[in-house]
């Protein structure tokens, strides 16, 4: 990994803006833990004295946590004000604020929006992609499209759509009430997509353990890239079992909520591949770290969705695996992110490349 920048420019955090809109949404997201049919994302900016913007985003998956982190984000404000654009002095010095509360749940998510908002002000204050203050440059990565819906003929339907849109994988949401199910569903979209296309599969932590070594070793034969969480995300043991009987790699890391879950699950082989989630894991200069020890053990790295800004993260790593696009908040962009050839790789724009579609925020503010 590359060395992290301590300091950035002469630049000052100045304050906090805090958004959050209910977007409304073409296909419900649906998974094995349940479905949602809007979607409620908290937007930040990190101001600062230097006339740039730093902005996070984070979809909330229930309205209800709207605004809680709202309120978190607006109370971190006046912790931020005056600091230098430092991303990790700013992120250092609010975990140790809330040391004796203790970094966790909203609070933890709330902190790591203020990091990586502020690894994007840094990049535009220096007129820089945030890829290349990491040591890195843009490098592409095979991304894929979560199909989220679980009919399969809707989700042949929508991978239909996402193979015609340029992408290079897909992932179906398994864990289904039955076997049969989970069947039916991958059999269609492997209809739809051909017999060579990535697919993935995710079971959303819904499995137990015997439960998942039985449906494993029947999806065994289907020749996905992974499967993701079939058991209770924190269960290392049981998802060790598993990576060591299956045939297809397991793939976990997005419900790792700090550095010491990441080095707890590889050190207890868990799973073959991992994908912290960057907002959970801790921020930016987290999910790179977490990479790091995943890269020492020689287990790839994908990003749990935001291919936005993971896609600057990457380069930085020897390990990177693939993107995942969902686009459940695709609206708040301005561009949002589209495949090349299967692939996407982040462009030279300063920070993270994210620019806000004003219009649309304006259309589903809710505070
Ligand atoms: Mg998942």
């Amino acid at each position: 990994m590359a060395a992290l920048p301590s300091a950035g420019s002469s630049a000052r955090v100045t304050g906090l803006r805090v958004r959050a809109v209910h977007l409304e949404v073409k296909q419900a997201l649906e998974t094995a833990s349940g479905s949602f049919s809007t979607w409620p994302v908290v937007l930040l900016d990190v101001q600062t004295d230097a006339g740039v913007t730093g902005h996070a985003f984070l979809g909330c998956f229930l309205p209800m946590v709207l605004k809680p982190m709202v309120s978190i984000l607006n109370d971190l404000s006046p912790l931020v004000a005056g600091e230098s654009l430092s991303p990790t002095a700013i992120d250092r010095k609010l975990r140790a604020r809330m040391r004796l509360i203790g970094v966790h749940g909203f609070l933890a998510s709330a902190i790591a929006m203020v990091e990586i908002a502020a690894w994007d002000a840094l990049g535009k204050a220096t007129g820089q992609p945030v890829v290349r203050l990491l040591g890195g440059a843009p490098k592409s990565y095979p991304m894929y499209k979560t199909v989220v819906a679980m009919d399969p003929g809707k989700a042949a339907e929508l991978a239909r759509q996402a193979i015609d849109a340029g992408y290079g994988g897909l992932k179906l949401k398994l864990g289904a009430p039955t076997l049969r199910a989970d069947m039916a569903l991958i059999t269609s979209v492997r209809k739809a997509a051909g017999d060579d296309f990535p697919l993935m599969g995710d079971f959303n932590q819904v499995l137990s353990v015997p439960e998942a070594a039985e449906r494993i070793s029947v999806i065994d034969g289907e020749g996905l890239v992974w499967l993701e969480e079939p058991v209770a995300a924190r269960n290392y043991a049981g998802c060790a079992q598993l990576a060591r009987t299956a045939l297809t790699p397991i793939q976990i890391g997005e419900n790792w909520l700090s550095l010491e879950d990441a080095a707890d699950s590889l050190a207890a082989q868990a799973s073959d591949y991992v994908m912290p989630d960057l907002v959970k894991i801790g921020g930016a200069s987290a999910w790179l770290k977490a990479a790091t020890l995943a890269e020492a053990q020689g287990v790839p790295v994908s990003a749990h969705s935001f291919p936005e800004t993971c896609s600057h993260l990457m380069p930085a790593t020897g390990n990177g695996h693939w993107l995942e696009h969902v686009g459940m908040a695709d609206a708040v962009f301005r561009q949002p992110i589209r495949p090349t050839d299967g692939r996407y790789q982040c462009s030279e724009a300063p920070g993270f490349g994210m620019e806000w579609d004003e219009d649309t925020i304006g259309r589903f503010l809710v505070s």
